[in-house]
């Protein structure tokens, strides 16, 4: 049984995470945010008691941390007693925060791999590079760190294991859709960091297909995919995180995802990276100042916490997984529709942030009542599937499936 937690970062995922952690607090214990500015801190917490979102009465305080900072995340760790830390800050600080974990027994997790800021889209597979080479010390300290436990990466890996699990007996593809078919009602604007949310389309489209790593080019492959609620949207197969640990656990099976993308968006990407304007490579003005043209770009463009007061429209994200049951071929698809809106009236957040806290939440819960606290480090989708998924409905995530037999809610039953 482990308890109390700290939330590194304090952005819009941060935000959901707060709210998600204060209403389950009877189980989780004291709360503490911890993140480089800390006044977003304080904001996220006023917002919590704003909305008298704390289950039972309870600690949540605030830190101002540098999470790159080992020593300064164990002393964090140390001086407030947490035992589950759930690192939402930007993918640079990941291997930080673990070590920190590492040294001080607390369970780890985040939601998308590391990233080194003068490097994109490494050699696959991407958790090879950093992540599993900390395998062995989280073993060896008993330390459970539970990687990419967000949406995509995290409940779509969970969705692939319950289909193979429970609906296939054999797999041959997984094909993870994203689709956002809400408006915010900028002229544009990423999601969520657009640092990192361009650094994701600039490199390679990596998928695992034939047995083998596959190259391509952004915006390259595209396809229609009419799904429940949000209808026919066309999708780009991209590079992601979940690809690289699922090929890995089913290398038998195609793995690739696809992301919805507006004419817009693929317009403004397309200037910007011609221009070099996306580059994570440093370049000097002619006034001798050296510049990050990525980091200019996300200084001008709005906050993604911003978005959430004027978002509408739904999200749909799933798995459609292929293979065959009892011999003949069979497909299911496993997915959440999730809803702008309701999610800024529960949290004060867009629904893209809301689909990406809530499942950090979630495994947080089970690994202080012990069902996942299993010493050791494991990506979604090396862990039993249902508790988690039958939690996420719980505390506002709901699964559907459809296959043959229709459409219908998961039922654990
Ligand atoms: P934001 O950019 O809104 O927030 C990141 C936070 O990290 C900011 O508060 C930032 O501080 C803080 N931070 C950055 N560097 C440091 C540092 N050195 N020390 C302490 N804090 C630091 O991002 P999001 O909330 O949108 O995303 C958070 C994470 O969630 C990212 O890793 C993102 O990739 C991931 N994500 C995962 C999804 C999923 O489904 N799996 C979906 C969406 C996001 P400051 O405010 O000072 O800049």
């Amino acid at each position: 049984m482990k308890k109390n937690v700290l939330i590194v970062g304090a952005g819009g995922v941060a935000q959901v995470v707060a709210h998600k952690c204060a209403q389950n607090n009877d189980v989780l214990g004291d709360l503490h945010i911890a993140s480089r500015t800390a006044s977003k801190c304080d904001a996220i917490v006023q917002s919590v008691h704003d909305k008298s979102a704390m289950k039972v009465d309870g600690v949540f305080d605030t830190h101002a941390l540098d999470a790159t900072d080992v020593a300064a995340v164990s002393a964090l760790i140390k001086s407030t007693q947490v035992q589950i830390v759930i690192n939402v800050g930007s993918p640079f600080v990941n291997m930080s925060v673990l070590e920190a974990c590492i040294q001080t027994g607390a369970a780890y997790m985040d939601t998308a791999i590391h990233e080194e800021p003068d490097k994109i889209c490494e050699t696959p597979p991407w958790y090879a590079n950093y992540e599993w080479k900390r395998r062995q010390a989280c073993k060896d300290a008993g330390v459970t760190a539970i990687l990419g436990v967000g949406f995509d990466p995290g409940v779509v890996n969970a969705y692939a294991r319950l289909a193979a699990d429970e609906y296939l007996d054999t797999v041959e593809s997984i094909d993870i859709v994203d689709i956002n078919a809400g408006s915010h009602g900028r002229w544009f604007s990423t999601n969520f960091d657009p640092e990192i949310n361009f650094r994701e389309f600039t490199g390679t489209v990596y998928s695992w297909q034939n047995g083998a790593w596959q190259s391509n080019k952004m915006f390259e492959i595209g396809k229609e995919y009419d799904l429940p609620v949000v209808g026919k949207q066309k999708a780009y197969m991209t590079g992601h995180d979940e690809v690289h640990s699922l090929a890995n656990r089913y290398p038998e099976a195609d793995v690739r995802f696809w992301m919805g993308f507006g004419d817009h968006y693929i317009n403004v990407f397309t200037v910007l990276n011609n221009l070099g304007l996306l580059s994570e490579q440093p370049v000097k003005t002619a006034e001798g100042l050296e510049v990050i043209p990525l980091k200019v770009v996300k200084a001008v463009l709005p906050d993604p916490s911003s978005l959430a007061p004027d978002y509408v429209g739904k999200t749909c994200i799933g798995d459609f997984v292929r293979g065959t049951k009892d011999g003949k071929p069979a497909e299911v698809f496993i997915y959440n529709v999730a809803d702008h809106k309701e999610a800024y009236n529960e949290v004060g957040s867009q629904g893209i942030s809301y689909t990406a806290g809530v499942p950090p939440v979630a495994a947080a819960m089970l690994i202080a009542d012990g069902t996942w606290d299993i010493g050791e480090m494991a990506n979604v989708e090396d862990l039993d599937p249902k508790p988690f998924l039958g939690l996420l409905a719980k505390i506002g995530l709901p699964t559907h499936i459809k296959d043959v037999n229709g459409e219908r809610a998961l039922s654990l039953a």
